[in-house]
Formats: structure tokens, C-alpha cells, sequence
């Protein structure tokens, strides 16, 4: 049998094709799916994804008297962030999201939910070999640190000045200060943009004599892929200034180390009539509408659809054409959408069963690479969470977001078992306790098309459609929650709030 929802989409193709023919009228998405939906969900912001953006900005709106739906395509909400909570002790482990850069928008979003942050400078974790704290966030567990070959289970033997590490993230930290406007989102980009910004974040290391910082932003971009390729934009607007203070200084993180607390206490506060889980846009129309509000169609949980009748629109995923399938796009739109041609991969999950020596990590590094980084796709590392016995966080990254979660289990495990047969504990197969894709994790547009004006392109976008729609999320600004939060504090919310 068919699933209910091509079989509505066939029926609305239909009785839009039929009533275009009738009367030249746009069909409504409202007409074309008569009698599939029941009351209708009217609200002043439908907010589509319910992650880091989407719910601050419907928390936001809310503050602001407005009403909002979420439509999240997941069973919760955070996006990113997930948290893994051991039955038995319940002690909770965050295998996405776990750091905040110290900004007063971390601090008031935390603070309205009453959920307690702590700045990593101040938490005392085991020494080194030691057990762990449990009393401090699992994340923070501290390990002896080795370097291991992950496609064969080789050691390989890294001599980094230490020394040259400090001097030359001081170094980047001044380069950075130059282009500190991207932190404001892509829309601030000047055009054209600065050759910096837009040539191989090797190259750009490289021009600024910069290379000894290359491994430390490697290991804090995770998610980036081989990032010396990527144009240098992407790299400095994810690895920023405030991560340089905040290796210094510290991060903030959630006192015991859930940040999904966050993301329950925010969905209570919006209420459950307010968020439509598992659930995502089939068919939307946004400018003929009798109503003169945006439509939007939505598989619900149930099985059924919902129809949205939404004053404005507020779209925070990924902005993929296949994200976007359904949507009566404009011409600019898919123009620019469509530009957004690579994407990396991020998965995270946690596994039981390795056997291996818990207070060691081994780091994935290639001897012969330029600065012996690994060769993605492959694990960042192999290292236990120390809080929970024979418990590895593992998290893969590649420079493609088309993975299936089955061959990057598989590649994990593989990865794995060599360092087991290299250290001569017993292969094993083990057991995953969590699993979570992230792919596609970070949107980019190639070099050539950013010289063409690309963010200037996408930030024509905003308010587009006559006020009707408008963007957030990482695509448009940065894959930092905090940045996100102020961006929406900042350029989002003013904007969708202002009176005409
Ligand atoms: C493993 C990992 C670790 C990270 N660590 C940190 C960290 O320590 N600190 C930090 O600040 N940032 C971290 N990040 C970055 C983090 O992703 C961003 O801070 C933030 O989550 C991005 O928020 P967002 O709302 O743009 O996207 P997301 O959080 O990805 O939210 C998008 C939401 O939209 C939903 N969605 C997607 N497609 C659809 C659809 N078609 N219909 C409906 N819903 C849809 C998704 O399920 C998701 O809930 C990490 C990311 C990962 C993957």
C-alpha cells in the first residue's frame, strides 16, 4: 500500500492541475488537501526545526506575544544536542553539543530556564590516567593522550612544538580580529569579499605563517571535514576569536552535564500544542493565499497532515533543495539554495565493549599527511567517556554528508577493532548505546561562487516575500549555538517583530 503521503501528493497535484485549468486561480495548498486536515493550525511564526535556532527564536517570539508552531522532523528537541542518560546510574553523557562560548546570550537563554551552567576553567577532572571526576561533566574526562593511525592501528609519532602553539593561535586571533564582522552573521560580508577569507584555509595558515595552530583548530572544528581546503570563511567563522579566549579561559558548559535539559524545559514552556514532532513541510504556498497568509502542509506523527496558516515563516534547517522539496520556492531561492553545493558529514554515538585502556585516547593522525591529520572519513578519536565502564564516544567525520548511518557504523567499528588488534586486546563487536546522524552538518558554497556574491544573495533573502519569510540556522550564520542565539537577538527577531 502506499504511504499516505505520496498519495496525498498525487491527490494535490491533481487538484491543483484541475484547478488551475478551471480558473487560472492559484490552488491553495488549503484547496488541495480539502478534507485531509482537520482544524486548521493558525499562528503568527511557524518555525521549521526545532533545533539550537529554532527554539530560541520561538522561545523569543513567544517573550515577544507571538504565537508560534514548531515543526521539528525528530521525536525532540535541540537538534544537536543529545544527550545519552545510563539507566542504571543515571549519570547523563552529551555526545553533541557540550561547550558554549561565554556570551551574554548563552547566559540569559540558560538562565530562563533556571539550568545551571559552569565554566570548564573551574571544574576540577581527574589528572590524567587517573578515574574520573564524576561530579564534572563526562566531556571533560581526561585521558593520556596518544596518536594513532586509525585505517591500520599504527602509532604514529608526532613531534609538536607546544611551544609554537600559543604564539601562533595568538597570531590567528590577530588575523581574525580583521573579519571579526563575520561573527554577525554571513550577511555582514563585504563584497567583494576579502581574498582571505575566501582562499584554502591551508593556504590562508600558510600565507599568515599560522601552521603550528593547524592541528589544535582541526580538533575544535570537528565537523569541518578536511578543512584545509575549505575557503577560510568557513573556518575562522567556526573556529573564531572567542574559542581562542575560550581555550584560555574557558567555555561554559551545563553543570551536570545534560544540555538537553534545556531543550525539555523549552518545550514545556512552548507547550505541546505548540510543536508538531516528527514532522516536516510537504506543500507549502506563501504568496497566493486567499487568506494573504503562508500555507504550509505538514506530516504529522499520526500519520495524518496539519495544515499551518502561518503570518510568517521562520525556516532554520538546512536549506537543501531536497530539505526543500515541496516548497513553491522563488526563482532567487532555488538560485541560491542551490549553490549551497557541499556539505561535511558529523555523526556521534557511543558504544559498550571496546576493552581497550580506558585512560588512554587514541587520536586519529596520519604520519605522512600535511600536517598529519587523519584522512576522512574516519573516527576524530578513540576514547572512552571514563564516567561509565567500557563506554567510547565516538564521532566520525567526511567531507561528504551522503553516507549511510550503516557504513558509518560500520567504518567505526572497523576503525576500532584495528587499534584493538594493534594494542592485542580481543576484537570485539560492540555494542552501541547511541547513534545519531548529523549529515548534512555544515552547508558550503565553493570559492568562485562566494566571489560572485553568493552571501550577499542569501542575505537578500531575508524578509523576503513581502515580510512573509525569513532564516536562521547555521547555513546563515554559524555552527555555534551562542552565535546563533545572538544572531537571533540581534537580526532575526527585530526584524520579524518590527512593526510596519
Ligand atoms: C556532534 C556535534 C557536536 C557539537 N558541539 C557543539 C558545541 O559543543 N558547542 C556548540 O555551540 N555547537 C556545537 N555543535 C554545533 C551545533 O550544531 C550548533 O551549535 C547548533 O546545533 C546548530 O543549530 P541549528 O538550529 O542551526 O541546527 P540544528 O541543531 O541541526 O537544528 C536543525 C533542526 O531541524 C530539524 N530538521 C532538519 N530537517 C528538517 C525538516 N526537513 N523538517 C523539520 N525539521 C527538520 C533537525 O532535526 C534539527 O532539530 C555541535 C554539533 C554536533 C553535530
Amino acid at each position: 500500500m502506499l504511504s499516505a503521503i505520496p498519495v496525498l501528493a498525487v491527490l494535490g497535484y491533481a487538484a491543483q492541475t484541475a484547478a488551475s485549468k478551471a480558473s487560472y486561480r492559484y490552488a491553495s495548498v488549503a484547496d488541495n488537501y480539502k478534507g485531509q486536515y482537520g482544524e486548521v493550525i493558525q499562528r503568527d511564526v511557524c518555525v521549521i526545526g526545532g533545533g539550537a535556532s529554532g527554539v530560541h527564536a520561538a522561545v523569543s517570539l513567544k517573550d515577544k506575544g507571538k504565537t508560534v508552531v514548531v515543526v521539528e522532523r525528530l521525536n525532540r528537541l535541540g537538534g544537536n544536542t543529545l544527550t545519552y542518560v545510563d539507566s542504571i546510574t543515571g549519570i547523563p553523557i552529551d555526545i553533541g553539543v557540550v561547550v558554549f562560548q561565554p556570551l551574554p546570550a548563552v547566559l540569559r537563554f540558560f538562565d530562563k530556564f533556571k539550568v545551571p551552567l559552569a565554566n570548564t576553567s573551574t571544574l576540577t577532572a581527574n589528572v590524567p590516567g587517573q578515574p574520573a571526576n564524576l561530579s564534572v561533566p563526562a566531556p571533560l574526562y581526561q585521558t593520556i593522550q596518544t596518536y594513532t593511525d586509525l585505517r591500520d592501528g599504527s602509532g604514529v609519532n608526532i613531534t609538536r612544538d607546544d611551544l609554537s602553539i600559543g604564539p601562533a593561535l595568538a597570531g590567528l586571533a590577530a588575523v581574525m580580529a580583521k573579519y571579526s564582522y563575520i561573527l554577525d552573521g554571513f550577511q555582514t560580508l563585504p563584497h567583494p569579499v576579502p581574498e582571505d577569507l575566501v582562499m584554502p584555509f591551508g593556504d590562508f595558515m600558510t600565507k599568515h605563517n599560522l601552521t603550528a595552530a593547524i592541528p589544535i583548530v582541526f580538533q575544535v572544528g570537528q565537523g569541518l571535514g578536511s578543512l584545509l581546503q575549505l575557503p577560510t570563511l568557513y573556518v575562522i567563522k567556526y573556529f573564531n576569536l572567542g574559542d581562542v579566549a575560550a581555550l584560555r579561559e574557558g567555555y561554559l558548559t551545563q553543570a551536570q552535564g545534560n544540555n538537553s535539559l534545556l531543550y525539555v524545559r523549552a518545550a514545556s514552556y512552548l507547550g505541546p500544542s505548540n510543536i508538531l514532532f516528527e514532522s516536516t513541510v510537504i506543500s507549502a504556498n506563501r504568496r497566493r493565499t486567499p487568506s494573504n497568509r503562508a500555507e504550509l502542509l505538514v506530516s504529522a506523527r499520526d500519520g495524518g497532515v496539519r495544515l499551518l496558516s502561518c503570518a510568517q515563516i521562520l525556516l532554520t534547517i538546512p536549506p537543501t533543495l531536497s530539505n526543500l522539496a515541496g516548497w513553491d520556492l522563488t526563482p532567487d531561492e532555488h538560485a541560491v539554495f542551490s549553490q549551497l553545493t557541499g556539505a561535511t558529514g558529523y555523526w556521534t554515538g557511543l558504544v559498550r565493549g571496546v576493552g581497550l585502556n580506558q585512560t588512554v585516547a587514541h587520536q586519529n593522525a596520519a604520519a605522512t599527511t600535511p600536517f598529519q591529520l587523519p584522512v576522512l572519513p574516519a573516527l576524530y578519536q578513540v576514547a572512552a567517556v571514563g564516567v561509565l565502564e567500557d563506554v567510547w564516544w565516538v564521532k566520525l567525520g567526511a567531507d561528504t554528508a551522503t553516507l549511510p548511518d550503516e557504513q558509518v557504523r560500520a567504518r567505526a567499528v572497523r576503525e576500532m577493532q584495528r587499534v584493538q588488534a594493534a594494542q592485542g586486546v580481543p576484537v570485539t563487536e560492540p555494542e552501541w548505546l547511541m547513534f545519531d546522524s548529523h549529515a548534512p552538518f555544515m552547508l558550503h558554497a565553493g570559492a568562485e561562487v562566494i566571489r560572485g556574491g553568493f552571501y550577499k544573495r542569501l542575505a537578500g533573502l531575508q524578509g523576503g516575500l513581502g515580510g512573509r519569510m525569513f532564516y536562521s540556522g547555521a547555513a546563515f550564520h554559524t555552527h555555534y549555538s551562542g552565535y546563533l542565539w545572538r544572531y537571533n537577538e540581534d537580526v532575526v527577531i527585530p526584524m520579524m517583530t518590527r512593526k510596519s
